[in-house]
């Protein structure tokens, strides 16, 4: 049988991922190695077991590799370091950092080295080719993707948590603690650079009625919307957070006065617009009222906040669903 059959016979990319047996756990393999008889042997090793289903996957040299992982996404990789073309470490460091799978190396003999350095690049096991068996083998795959497995659920986890820490669970916009702390780091960026920089502190309107007639859970809609629309209608560079119960603050980098009331314009116009369904209930005519702040050079968060919170009470003195200070646009 010529060994290299499968991967020219095989129509690449439409069998991945084959049912397993009833029960039965199934991992596709791809072995690289540019020995041809050390693949079958690998082959016939897989074939062997039961409990764990293989689906052996092979590459025998680097143009076979690459077509391999452009068609496949195996769950293990099997890994010779001693490589014609592109060496075994180039590959183990491609695909660590491409976070393929993980990656069990084998190593001919006086090769410990290697393989000490191998484990060092990210490498999940080795085996020496000398001394493998079938137990071995089997052991080593099922542990090295099992590994991976609890690796990457721990490092959603702790992504999880870190968005937790920085965002606003109802709105998903960032929390007070994230926006005081990027304000923070923007006003000493602005100090030393000398750049432009304001804020928006945005209050909606009345909010209390619309918990008192529709209930929470619309005030809380209301509350994401709003959020929302903020969201979607600012730059990527700036920041928006959740103040305080239905207060919002957005952080508006290299911005100077004028660009932010404009900008504090289009988002009330915005909100204005904005009609809610919610449970056969149309809600409309939420407004919000804005206060636009500069930053003063050497001057604290705090007071900054405080000149953009008297700007917001002379918007809702005003008559709210409006936008404070006022600047008359030059044509
Ligand atoms: P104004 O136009 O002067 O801002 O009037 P207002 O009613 O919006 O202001 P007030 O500060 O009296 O009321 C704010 C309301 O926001 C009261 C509070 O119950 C509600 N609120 C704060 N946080 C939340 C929240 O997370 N969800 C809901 N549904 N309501 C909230
Ligand atoms: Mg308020
Ligand atoms: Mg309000």
């Amino acid at each position: 049988m010529d060994l290299d059959e499968p991967i020219n016979k095989q129509p690449l990319q439409a069998d991945h991922h084959s049912e397993p047996g009833p029960g039965a756990a199934s991992l596709d393999v791809l072995v690289y190695d540019d020995d041809r008889s050390y693949r079958a042997l690998l082959r016939s090793m897989m074939e062997q077991s039961h409990d764990v289903r293989f689906k052996m996957l092979e590459a025998g040299n680097t143009d076979q590799m690459e077509s391999q992982l452009n068609h496949h996404t195996p769950d293990v990789v099997v890994l010779d370091l001693d490589l014609h073309g592109k060496s075994g470490m180039e590959w183990l460091r491609d695909l660590h950092a491409n976070n393929t799978a993980p990656v069990v190396i084998i190593t001919g003999s006086g090769s410990e080295r290697h393989a000490v350095e191998a484990m060092k690049s990210g490498a999940y096991d080795y085996i020496p080719k000398a001394y493998l068996t079938y137990d071995q083998l089997v052991k080593s795959l099922i542990n090295a993707r099992e590994k991976w497995d609890l690796l990457k659920e721990k490092e959603e986890l702790q992504e999880k948590l870190a968005h937790m820490a920085m965002y606003d669970s109802l709105t998903d916009v960032l929390s007070r603690h994230a926006l005081l702390e990027q304000m923070e780091f923007e006003t000493q960026r602005t100090n030393r650079y000398s750049r432009d920089l304001s804020i928006l502190m945005i209050d909606i309107d009345h909010f209390k009625k619309v918990n008192d007639t529709y209930g929470h859970i619309v005030g809380d809609v209301v509350l994401k919307e709003v959020a929302a629309i903020l969201q979607e209608h600012t730059r990527r560079s700036d920041f928006v957070g959740r103040y305080g119960g239905e207060e919002f603050v957005i952080v508006l980098p290299e911005t100077g006065i004028t660009k932010a009331v404009v900008l504090a314009e289009k988002l009330r116009k915005h909100v204005e617009k904005l009609s809610i369904t919610y449970d056969g209930q149309v809600l409309e005519g939420t407004t919000i009222s804005i206060g636009v702040a500069e930053y003063e050079r050497d001057t604290t968060v705090d007071a900054f906040i405080d000149r953009s919170d008297q700007w917001l009470y002379k918007a809702k003195e005003g008559g709210r669903n409006q936008v404070q200070p006022h600047i008359a646009r030059t044509k």
